[in-house]
C-alpha cells in the first residue's frame, strides 16, 4: 500500500491537487482512500460532488468513539474513492492537530486504513505536532511538497522539508521526501526556481502543474477536472503527475537538505526580479 500525503502553504491548491491526484489514480483502477486532514473539511468536496461529508471529529462529539461505524466516516466518491475528513475544533478552541489524531485512531481501530494508495491532504503552515503526526507516526509514507514560485509558499514547504529532516535522523525513519509538485501561480522564472528549490533540498521536481481556468470551472461545477473535462490538458496533467507518484519509491536513505533562510532568500533573488 502506498501512503503518500500532499503537504504545503494554506490555498497553495493541496485539495485541488489531490482529489485530481486520487480521481487520477482511480482512472488506473486502484483502489483510493483519500484523508482530509484540514480541519476546513474541504479536501473530498469535488470528489463527493459538492456534499460537505460529517467530519470525524464531529461524529466523535456527537456519538462518542465507541458508537461509530465504518458507514458513517468513509463516503464512497467519484469512481469508488472513499473519502474521510478529519474535521478540527470548534474555531478557536483547542489543537487543530486534534481532529488528525482522532481520525487515524478511529480508522485503525475499524480497520478502514487499506487500499492500493491512501492520499493525505494537509495543511502546512504551521507543522505543529498534530499536522506533523502523520509523517511521524509512520502513516505519511512518502510527502510531496506542493509549492509555487511564491515566496511564502517556498518558506512553508521549506519548513515541512525541515520536519522531515529531523524524522528522518530517527534510527528507524517513518516519512521519506517523494518530491515537489509545483502548482504554478503563473509566476515569472517559477519552474526554474521550483526547480532548483527541489534540487537544492536534494530532492527533485516531480510535476508542473499549469494554473489554468479549467480547474476553477470545474470547481463551481463541483467536480474534479478529471470528471468535468477528462479530455483536457490539465487533465493529462493529473494523470501524469499520478503515474509519476506511482513510479517513485523515494530511497528512506536519501535525506531531505532544508534550505537556511539565507539560502532561500538568496535562491529567490536569482529568480524574482522587477
Ligand atoms: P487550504 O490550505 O485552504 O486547504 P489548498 O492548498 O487546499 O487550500 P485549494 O483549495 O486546492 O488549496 O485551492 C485554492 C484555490 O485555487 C481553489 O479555488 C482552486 O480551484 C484554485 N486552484 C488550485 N490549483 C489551481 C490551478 N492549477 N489552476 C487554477 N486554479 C487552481
Ligand atoms: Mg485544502
Amino acid at each position: 500500500m502506498k501512503q503518500i500525503a500532499l503537504y504545503g502553504k494554506g490555498g497553495i491548491g493541496k485539495s485541488t491537487t489531490s482529489a485530481n491526484l486520487s480521481a487520477a489514480l482511480s482512472e488506473k483502477s486502484l483502489d483510493i482512500l483519500q484523508i482530509g486532514c484540514d480541519p476546513k473539511h474541504d479536501s473530498t468536496r469535488m470528489l463527493m460532488h459538492g456534499q460537505w461529508i460529517p467530519t470525524v471529529l464531529d461524529l466523535v462529539r456527537e456519538k462518542g468513539e465507541g458508537n461509530i461505524t465504518t458507514e458513517d466516516v468513509v463516503f464512497s466518491g467519484y469512481n469508488n474513492i472513499r473519502c474521510v475528513e478529519a474535521g478540527g475544533p470548534e474555531p478557536g478552541v483547542g489543537c487543530a492537530g486534534r481532529g488528525i489524531i482522532a481520525t487515524f485512531q478511529l480508522l485503525e481501530k475499524l480497520d478502514a486504513l487499506y487500499g492500493d494508495v491512501i492520499v493525505y491532504d494537509v495543511l502546512g503552515d504551521v507543522v505543529c505536532g498534530g499536522f506533523a503526526m502523520p509523517m511521524r507516526e509512520g502513516y505519511a509514507r512518502e510527502v510531496y511538497l506542493v509549492t509555487s514560485g511564491d515566496f511564502m509558499a517556498l518558506y512553508a514547504a521549506n519548513n515541512i522539508c525541515k520536519a522531515i529532516a529531523r524524522l528522518s535522523k530517527r534510527s528507524k525513519p517513518c516519512c521519506t521526501l517523494g518530491g515537489v509538485i509545483c502548482n504554478s501561480q503563473n509566476i515569472e522564472g517559477e519552474l526554474g526556481l521550483v526547480s532548483e528549490f527541489a534540487e537544492k533540498i536534494n530532492s527533485e521536481l516531480t510535476g508542473f502543474i499549469p494554473r489554468s481556468q479549467i480547474v476553477r470551472v470545474s470547481e463551481v461545477n463541483k467536480k474534479t477536472v478529471l470528471e468535468y473535462a477528462p479530455e483536457s490538458e490539465q487533465a493529462d496533467v493529473y494523470r501524469k503527475l499520478a503515474e509519476k507518484i506511482m513510479n517513485t519509491n523515494p530511497d528512506p536513505d536519501k535525506k531531505p537538505t532544508p534550505l537556511s533562510m539565507d539560502e532561500l532568500e538568496t535562491l529567490a533573488q536569482k529568480y524574482i526580479k522587477a
